[in-house]
């Protein structure tokens, strides 16, 4: 089902609104799927600047939970993205060092529940999905390899320098518009420059841990019975241990095993890339993950070099969903502001906030309590949750699961909100009132 406008048609947007000259800085999922959202409500004039040269993405799966499918789906690009995703039908949470199961949870019923599968797949084709949506849209540029910089939100209008990095024949350029959306990431520029203007604290808590994304091919599995049966399934695996976790599953059509892990983080605090990405070690990594069981082990062994990266907490599988679901919020609000005037956009942004903020904050808090509940050492807190596992298996694996992610309840909260309906109804219910 795709309730996208075909190309070249404008919603229903009035000439003046739909030529604002809007800029967004950063092409990751938020800024993709931005782009993507306001060219469907009309919008005519969308700018996306990228520091790096192209999409990249390489080297990591993405969980597409229900919400984020959904999202997409109403953008028109869903179907592309699903065709080489693979459908997660259960959950096992077990001891890293044994690989005892201590949980055990069917998905099947998340379909019927919130209308989509869960999904997972390559972050470049979820990526580069949305990207051939936005070029379905004229009105939607790019400019790549290009470093956005000195960022003023404080004239009328605001504007900002873009550098181009690898061309040293093309000068900067001091680009103005008239809406700027920063989707440039944990270390963004926009959201500092505005943080400054209103003296607020701009500064990143370190939550000192770190992740080693990974990705195994069928080939390098293929020999070893007890991977090969990994990369067949239709199952998503955490192996939790004290302070660390592996979780895992299959992408790219069963053809990828795909890896992460969340350890604390002695080596990449000071990186110093805008993604908070680097080179990781396989020595340490291994030593990281030494008590492991000797499937772990085997699998670790097979990775030919490391990349890790260290922003916020993914424990719950939901930043580039919460992303995509910003994105779809703006194309919303944006769309219903009655006249092109800087009080109506502010006010339509003020909305945009009330229907995320909340709810992205809760999400954040709830991973960051289902990582210390996994992480637990032994003691009274880790026996408490065990007996939680053990309650889970005895009900067949209904009730409270300790992994957050998981849990039916908290499934509900993040997979059934529909977030194109929320911010309809919370514009008409306050734009006018404001
Ligand atoms: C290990 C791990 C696993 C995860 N798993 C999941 C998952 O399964 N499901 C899920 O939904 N989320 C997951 N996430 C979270 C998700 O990856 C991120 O939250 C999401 O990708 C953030 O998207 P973004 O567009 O906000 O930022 P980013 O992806 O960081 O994109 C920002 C972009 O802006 C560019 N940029 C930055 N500064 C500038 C500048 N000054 N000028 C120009 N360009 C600039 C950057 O190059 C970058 O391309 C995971 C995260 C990690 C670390």
């Amino acid at each position: 089902m795709s309730l996208v406008a075909p190309q070249n048609s404008v919603m229903g947007l009035d000439s003046t609104i739909a030529s604002l000259r809007i800029c967004i800085i950063g092409a990751g999922m938020g800024g993709l799927t931005t782009a993507l959202s306001l060219a469907a409500a009309g919008f005519q004039d969308i700018h996306v600047f990228e520091s790096a040269s192209d999409l990249g993405f390489v080297g990591a799966g993405i969980q597409m939970a229900p919400n984020m499918a959904r999202v997409l789906d109403r953008l028109g690009v869903w179907d592309e993205i699903a065709k080489e995703a693979v459908v997660l039908n259960e959950t096992s949470i077990r001891q890293g060092a044994t690989d005892e199961e201590l949980a055990h949870v069917d998905l099947r019923y998340i379909k019927e529940a919130f209308g989509f599968e869960h999904m997972v797949g390559h972050r470049s084709t979820l990526a580069r999905g949305i990207q051939n949506g936005c070029l379905r849209y004229p009105g939607v540029k790019f400019s790549f390899g290009t470093l956005c910089e000195d960022v003023d939100v404080v004239s009328d209008r605001p504007s900002f320098t873009a550098i181009p990095r690898k061309d040293p024949s093309k000068e900067p350029q001091r680009v103005t518009c008239d809406i700027l959306f920063g989707a440039d990431g944990i270390k963004s520029v926009v959201r500092s420059a505005m943080l400054k203007h209103l003296e607020a604290d701009a500064e990143i808590i370190d939550t000192n841990q770190a992740a080693y994304r990974i990705m195994l091919s069928r080939e390098q599995m293929s020999r070893d019975p007890e991977l090969l049966k990994l990369i067949d399934s239709d199952k998503v695996i955490r192996w939790i241990g004290e302070r660390r976790h592996i979780i895992a599953y299959p992408v790219s059509s069963k053809q990828i095993y795909n890896l992460s892990t969340t350890q604390p983080d002695v080596n990449f605090a000071s990186a110093t890339n805008s993604q908070y990405t680097t080179k990781g070690s396989k020595k340490q990594m291994l030593s990281v993950y030494g008590d492991y069981c000797p499937m772990i082990q085997r699998m670790l062994d097979l990775v030919p070099e490391g990349d890790a990266c260290h922003p916020t907490l993914p424990h719950l599988a939901q930043g580039a969903a919460q992303a995509i679901e910003d994105a779809a919020v703006l194309g919303v609000v944006m769309a219903k502001i009655p006249d092109a005037s800087p009080q109506s956009i502010s006010k339509a942004l003020r909305i945009y906030e009330k229907v995320r903020k909340e709810r992205a904050e809760t999400l954040v808090g709830l991973a960051a309590a289902s990582g210390r509940e996994m992480h637990l050492g032994a003691g009274a807190a880790q026996e408490e949750r065990d007996k939680a596992f053990a309650a889970l298996r005895a009900s067949g694996g209904k009730g409270h699961v300790p992994d957050r992610w998981a849990d039916a309840e908290v499934q509900k909260m993040i997979y059934g909100f529909d977030c194109f309906a929320v911010a309809d109804q919370l514009f008409d219910k306050e734009f006018g009132g404001m």
